[in-house]
């Protein structure tokens, strides 16, 4: 299969770009699953802009720097910072309607943050679906899964392409590879994250020798609904809208802990959620918003209000249950601010890439903003670059599909258990509280837990998806162990202070270089 573009993923991040690219390229999305499965579909809050009167550009930058807890690049912040609002605008000019009062969530100082009620999320992806759906230009290849990226000396030419429903491989060669495969929070045995969210770009781009940075930083939500299936995040909004942190005593604590009190950012919640779960013997904190009033929080969080319902909590009667869970990863695969990351031809976009925006901990809701900048921003270079088709001409792959060896029962069993045993591992010893000790066990396992994976026979689109959540885990205790401080979503019990002196700086890797990974500053 030949394509100008092929981009590996469906959310926010790869659908607004393969919708611009398209005017100008052919493009091929291969998505994993439903083209609509993502973390985008199941965000809530929204989109982190400047739209109105009363907040400003300088604002917004100051509240991310500070959530980035002295690591964003500040040109980065900047770039994301100014072009997030025509972002915005661009998705209004195409038919996307938002509510008209941007809300609050912790660390803006001002409300600023996009929405549709409280499924954002949805409502985008449905929208960018739809029209990537209606573009001549674009083939969406549902249950496609990249397993491998092609190389050619430096230059990524293509993808293997696994097609999960007839389990056979195929080659896909282009002149540009995208990834947009988003987060990591199913290596975690406590997540928000939906079950795509495997860290596969990550391992893809490690595996093929681009340069990853700053993957230590995972950074935890304080308020997963306690045991929901699946698991349910009641949004930062409720406390932006007053929601207040309790312990199962029923005593508010965030104010003795940070100035910003229920609003300090999310690791610093989440970090004292821990503390007082364990005072007061309790696997969960409480989020309580009685105060706001039944009306008012049916009309503001109605999905969140029903989702309570369901395990027959009343937002307006009952405190309800959370307890911390993984989220986000701030770090992710080298790019610069087209998109460019360290191999020739190969670009990411979204949660899977890092230009420094949210250093060491992503301020609320920049997020789904950023897949749109950094893709606008790739889309606007390739539409330039194309035309030199010298420096993007890929070689030509044959076309050929190769059945795959189904695993035994047995082996997808091995499977299953290396898998729980690996979200184990990595929720207590590369989690919220991490030590020295701890993260050298946790990468012997891994490693161990490596071997045993490749031994079983076969392959398939879970074994995939394992081995890539495995690389994906070393490569977090690995940069973890490195950073000998805390910082943003970083706690090192060893090393439990910030330490601008030693660690204002990047840590990078990438295969074979060094013997772990590398440290520069920037
Ligand atoms: C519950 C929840 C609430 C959130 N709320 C907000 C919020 O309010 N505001 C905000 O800014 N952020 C929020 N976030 C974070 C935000 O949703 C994500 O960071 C963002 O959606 C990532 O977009 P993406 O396009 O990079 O990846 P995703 O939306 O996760 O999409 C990744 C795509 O890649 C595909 N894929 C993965 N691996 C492969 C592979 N090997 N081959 C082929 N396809 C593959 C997947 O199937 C999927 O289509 C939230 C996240 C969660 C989980």
């Amino acid at each position: 299969m030949n394509t100008d573009i092929l981009v590996i993923g469906s959310g926010i991040a790869g659908l607004s770009f393969a919708i611009k690219a398209s005017q100008f390229a052919k493009v091929t999305i291969a998505t994993k699953s439903e083209v609509a499965e993502s973390a985008t579909r199941h965000a809530q809050g929204g989109l982190a802009a400047v739209m109105k009167k009363g907040d400003s550009c300088w604002l917004h930058v100051k509240d991310t720097l500070r959530a980035g807890d002295g690591l964003c690049i500040k040109k980065s912040v900047n770039f994301l910072v100014k072009h997030a609002p025509e972002q915005i605008r661009w998705l209004q000019g195409l038919g996307m309607r938002f509510d008209r009062k941007p809300s609050r969530e912790a660390v803006h100082s001002r409300p600023r943050i996009v929405h549709r009620g409280d499924i954002t999320g949805r409502e985008v992806e449905d929208f960018l679906v739809s029209l990537a759906k209606e573009s001549k230009n674009i083939t969406i290849k549902e249950y496609h899964l990249a397993t491998k990226l092609i190389r050619e000396g430096n230059m990524v030419i293509g993808a293997y392409l696994l097609d999960a429903r007839k389990n056979g491989i195929m080659q896909c060669s282009a002149k540009a590879v995208v990834l947009a495969c988003g987060g990591l929070g199913r290596l975690y045995k406590n997540t928000v994250n939906p079950q795509i969210s495997t860290g596969d770009g990550f391992a893809l781009a490690y595996n093929a020798g681009a340069e990853l940075m700053d993957m230590e930083f995972v950074q935890f939500h304080p308020t997963g609904l306690y045991n929901s299936e699946p698991p349910f995040l009641i949004s930062e909004t409720v406390r932006g809208e007053g929601g207040i942190m309790k312990n199962r005593l029923g005593m508010p604590y965030m104010a003795h802990y940070h100035r910003d009190g229920d609003l300090a950012p999310r690791d610093v919640v989440s970090k004292f959620s821990i503390d007082e779960m364990k005072k007061t013997k309790s696997s969960c904190v409480y989020l309580d918003a009685r105060h706001l009033g039944g009306q008012y929080l049916k009309k503001r969080f109605p999905n969140i209000y029903a989702e309570c319902q369901k395990y027959g909590i009343d937002m307006a009667k009952d405190m309800i249950p959370v307890s911390p869970t993984a989220h986000y990863s701030c770090g992710g695969i080298k790019i610069d601010l087209k998109a460019r990351t360290s191999l020739t031809n190969l670009y990411a976009i979204g949660e899977n890439s890092c230009c420094g925006i949210h250093g060491a901990d992503r301020l609320a809701s920049n997020s789904l903003t950023e897949g749109l900048v950094i893709g606008a921003s790739l889309s606007a270079y390739l539409k330039k670059s194309m035309k030199k088709e010298e420096s993007l001409q890929g070689s030509s792959i044959t076309d050929l599909t190769m059945p795959c060896e189904p695993l035994l029962t047995k082996d997808k069993a091995r499977l299953a258990t290396v898998r729980k045993r690996l979200q184990d591992i990595m929720w207590e010893q590369v989690g919220i509280i991490r030590n020295v000790a701890g993260l050298r066990d946790a990468i012997t396992e891994i490693e161990a837990l490596e071997k045993e994976a490749k031994r079983t026979k076969g392959f398939d689109a879970g074994k995939a998806q394992a081995l890539s959540m495995l690389t994906t885990a070393r490569l977090i205790a690995v940069f973890a162990l490195r950073r000998k401080e805390s910082r943003g979503t970083h706690f090192l019990i060893d090393y439990p202070e910030r330490d601008d002196a030693r660690w204002i700086r990047h840590l990078t890797v990438s295969k074979g270089k060094g013997k772990n990974m590398e440290s520069k500053s920037f």
